[in-house]
């Protein structure tokens, strides 16, 4: 069979440049403290921020939703899948980022990877749309981009100017920019409000995908924009609501038209079966919690323990570039270097994933931790302890 050769060799490529993933499965629920293989161990892997996603009232919520709309939505939501639960859920998230948007509406997704599909394939269908794409985005955009067919402009990481002379140069009748808010691999934040006046100025949508944001940044956990306190027309905010809101799924937020446009044109809502209802009524419950003091106090515990790790490192080789987020990498370069510190990390019962390329840039291999308001100050103490130690070894 030289189909099955030609796959065989390929993996096996992959295997020499120490490119192979693997998958572990994990026995207990999504915690920092959980099981696999039998086995006890400590994880920073998560982007389970507040830990909403084995809370204990979500839980109940998502076992109330099945009782109240069975397991499944059974069609798209053109069809029959659309459910009081979605309505409802749309209705809360659209007042949620009400205070950020113009005549605010909101659409759920079944995954943020499809939110981001159906965003630039509604947006950059018209003829001549150009999407200016910020160099670290997530897959999730790369491909909404190519699946537009619009011509697609990458500019620098928080290349405010380079972006600018972009704008300035371009002449098509649609112009989308697009960001991840909070970088996944590193951390950091987009320029929020440069990148949204040069937009205003130039009659540019800004998309903005808060998948790290939505829920941890702002006093309220409205995200990015309430961070920021930005306000405008041109906005389309994403958030995730796999991530912090600890259940799955995803939700555009912008002016009720683009919503109405989405539902009319984005195939990537259009044909899919609608996520199940009882995951909706959970999220109700997620945002009754984000929204709430709990959701205060957890944002407010998060911070306290990205300022204790951070000060409890002493790394002198391995980076590890400013970050006030959840999102705190360990920056090693070689792939096989970044493999090996997992792999010793795992030994002492610590679970931090080697992140390599493609996921970030070739040399930049790393050590993705992810802190979650469900650690302890002596959680992060031991990682940072760890860590200081692994790199002299
Ligand atoms: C996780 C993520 C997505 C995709 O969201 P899912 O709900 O996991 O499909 C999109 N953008 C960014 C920046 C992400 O980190």
């Amino acid at each position: 069979m030289d189909m099955i050769a030609n796959i065989d060799r390929l993996l096996l490529e992959l295997d020499e440049r120490s490119l192979t993933r693997r998958r572990r499965a994990v026995d207990t629920p999504c915690a920092p403290r959980l099981e696999v293989e039998g086995r006890p161990l400590l994880a920073f892997c998560s982007n389970d921020y507040l830990g909403l996603a084995s809370h204990p009232a979500v839980v109940a919520a998502l076992r109330e939703g099945a009782a109240l709309y069975g397991a499944g939505s059974g069609a798209s939501h053109l069809i029959s899948g659309h459910g009081r639960a979605h309505t409802q859920l749309e209705d809360r998230l659209a007042e949620f980022e009400s205070p950020h948007l113009d005549n605010a509406r909101a659409i759920t997704f079944s995954t943020g990877y499809m939110a981001n599909l159906a965003i630039l394939t509604a947006l950059g269908a018209d003829a001549g749309a150009e999407i200016f794409s910020e160099q670290l985005n997530h897959a999730s955009l790369i491909d909404g981009a190519r699946l537009a067919r619009a011509q697609v402009k990458v500019y620098p990481h928080a290349g405010v100017a380079e972006l600018a002379a972009l704008l300035a140069a371009s002449t098509a009748p649609t112009k989308i920019v697009v960001t991840d808010s909070v970088f996944s691999m590193d951390g950091d934040l987009a320029p929020l409000p440069a990148l949204l006046a040069l937009c205003e100025r130039h009659n540019a949508w800004l998309v903005v995908d808060d998948a790290h944001g939505f829920g941890t940044l702002g006093a309220n956990g409205r995200g990015a924009l309430e961070h920021f306190d930005l306000r405008s027309p041109n906005l389309v905010y994403m958030g995730t609501l796999g991530k912090a809101a600890g259940v799955a799924g995803a939700f555009v937020a912008a002016h009720a038209s683009v919503i109405e446009l989405m539902i009319q044109r984005a195939r990537p809502y259009i044909y899919t079966t609608a996520a199940p209802p009882a995951l909706a009524h959970a999220l109700l419950t997620s945002l009754d919690i984000i929204s709430g003091a709990e959701g205060a106090a957890r944002r407010a515990h998060l911070a306290s323990l990205v300022g204790r790790f951070r000060a409890g490192l002493r790394l002198e080789r391995w980076q590890h570039p400013p970050s006030s987020t959840a999102i705190q990498p360990i920056i090693i370069g070689a792939n096989d270097e970044a493999l090996r510190a997992g792999a010793g990390l795992y030994g002492q019962g610590l679970w931090v994933p080697a992140i390599r390329p493609p996921t970030v840039p070739a040399d930049t291999a790393r050590l993705r931790v992810t802190l979650s308001a469900a650690h302890t100050h002596e959680d992060v103490a031991q990682l940072a302890a760890a860590l200081n130690q692994l790199e002299r070894t």
